[in-house]
């Protein structure tokens, strides 16, 4: 068939958050104008454009949890909200000229590798596309998970989940029902306590929640920042360091037991009820799952109209829910802080590769890729914030920045070597798994005695790289084609090395 009245694209980037955004600048850098961004919303900005709930915001402090090519000296608060983070990746979009490269409301169906005309063919809700090489900027947290509670279809109220709040639904004197204590529970529940009749959380897990600290950035710190920036850059390069030894802890849980000690300290000055700590205590390790960053979370759950629910939840009616002590609570709405579908990546399970397999099946409970980003038998494709890209202990747009270093390389690398296409070798991508196992070995992560979103139902880590960011940022700087299998234009046949 005949491909010419099909828009093509040397690159296609899917996905227009932090990761596709930071890939498109990198892509220019590296002298690629044919990329366009594609996004199945109508705007940028990825999970900040998504999660706009009451008390949105980031965990990591805003200096460092931007985009290093784009420092921006006006950040409101140590923490950015999220209304500024969306504010932030729309502002970048318009000033570094990616606009003309964006078609919104195109969500990306299906993805095929073509051996024959050697490129990627798209399937979008608005029509085909081909492109030469694919990024899958897709996120690893973009797609909600709501559990299937039985009943849940009876229930006569109000339910969403939290990344689609229902801002048309006022909450003010109705009782609500929170399902699930994860990060974003901890910045929403304070946020709506104070205006509900009745909260009911209902927590099955409890997590170490230490205090943020947020302030407002005052208005001379902001000034200076914009007249010296290498005072932003320092304050940058010290909240990197400080983020980033860390990894010392998380690499020997022994050293936990000190902010362990610090968290059950800020919990005994939060909450006066004893029962509700001792239903607040983790029985595992800090730093096992995702620490909890908040400064008024415990504090407002322990107010008297909000209560606490371990039991678990059997089922859901008309009025509400029943927990599993049999116990009733009946409700107006019901919000899920559930999280996000992380056992499968986004579009893995309709990205069809050389052998015609979708990359989720070949991947199994396994994901698995080289540097987190390519995959053996998917020629001229990259996944952002693929797997072990997420991290602990330091803000992951430092890792999204190294992946597209390395993405960058590949794509350049081909073309300077006019190669149709370049994939990881199976031998180095298994090689960077044994890695990643080996240093996830003895960490919090693998032995800190939780079972977390982290680890995949075997027990390993697909998730989080184990690592330092130096050591990622290194692998990823220099594309190393004897890592590679480099196909020429003509025919699906590696060169010989
Ligand atoms: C509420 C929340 C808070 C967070 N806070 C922090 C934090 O404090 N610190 C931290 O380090 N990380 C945090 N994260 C993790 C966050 O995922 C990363 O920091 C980062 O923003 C990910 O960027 P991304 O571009 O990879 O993905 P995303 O921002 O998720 O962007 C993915 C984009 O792909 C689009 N897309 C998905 N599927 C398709 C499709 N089929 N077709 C077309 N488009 C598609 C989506 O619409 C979206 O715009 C948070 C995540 C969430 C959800």
């Amino acid at each position: 068939m005949s491909t010419s009245s099909i828009p093509h694209n040397h690159v296609a980037i899917i996905g227009t958050g932090f990761g596709g955004i930071a890939t498109a600048v990198r892509l220019r850098q590296r002298g690629f104008d044919d990329f366009v961004l594609l996004d199945r919303a109508g705007e940028v900005g990825g999970v900040w454009r998504d999660n706009d709930y009451p008390g949105a915001a980031v965990d990591v402090p805003s200096h460092l949890y931007s985009l290093s090519f784009a420092p921006n000296p006006n950040w409101h608060n140590t923490y950015a909200k999220r209304a500024e983070l969306y504010a932030y990746v729309k502002r970048v979009t318009d000033e570094l000229g990616l606009r003309r490269h964006l078609v919104l409301d195109c969500a990306v169906e299906r993805l095929d590798w073509d051996g024959v005309e050697q490129l990627w063919r798209l399937e979008t809700a608005s029509g085909r596309r081909t492109a030469t090489h694919v990024v899958l900027a897709t996120g690893a947290l973009a797609d909600p998970v709501i559990p299937d509670l039985p009943g849940l279809d009876r229930f006569d109220g109000v339910s969403f989940h939290s990344s689609r709040w229902r801002h048309d639904f006022d909450l003010t004197g109705k009782r609500v029902a929170v399902i699930g204590t994860g990060p974003s529970a901890v910045q929403f529940v304070p946020a709506i306590q104070p205006d509900v009749a009745h909260l009911t959380v209902f927590q099955r897990t409890p997590a170490w929640v230490v205090p943020r600290h947020d302030r407002e950035i005052s208005q001379a710190n902001r000034r200076l920042y914009r007249t010296v920036p290498a005072l932003q850059r320092m304050q940058r390069l010290s909240l990197y360091l400080r983020h980033e030894w860390k990894i010392v802890a998380f690499r020997n849980p022994e050293l936990m037991k000190l902010p362990e000690r610090q968290a059950r300290k800020y919990l005994e000055t939060q909450v006066r009820d004893p029962e509700l700590r001792a239903k607040l205590l983790p029985d595992f390790r800090f730093g096992c799952k995702r620490v909890l960053i908040s400064d008024d979370y415990l504090c407002s759950l322990d107010q008297p109209n909000v209560s606490l629910v371990t039991d678990g939840i059997r089922s859901i009616d008309e009025n509400g829910l029943i927990d599993n002590a049999g116990k009733q609570h009946r409700v107006d709405a019901i919000i899920f802080g559930t999280g996000f579908r992380t056992s499968r990546l986004p579009l893995t399970d309709q990205t069809y590769g050389a052998d015609g397999r979708p990359m989720a099946e070949i991947w199994g409970k396994s994901p698995t890729a080289y540097l987190g980003t390519a995959v053996a038998g998917f020629p001229n494709c990259y996944l952002i914030h693929g797997p072990n890209i997420g991290l602990g202990h330091n803000s992951v747009i430092q890792m999204i920045e190294s992946q597209t270093n390395y993405i960058a390389g590949a794509v350049g690398y081909a073309r300077d070597h006019q190669l149709a296409a370049v994939e990881p070798t199976p031998a180095a991508q298994q090689t960077f798994t044994d890695e990643v196992d080996r240093l996830g070995e003895g960490t919090v992560w693998t032995a800190g005695g939780c079972q977390s979103w982290y680890l995949n139902e075997d027990g390993r880590n697909t998730n989080i790289w184990p690592g330092t960011t130096i050591n990622y940022r290194r692998r990823t700087l220099h594309f190393d084609p004897a890592h590679h299998l480099l196909y020429r234009r003509t025919a699906l046949a590696a060169v010989p090395s």
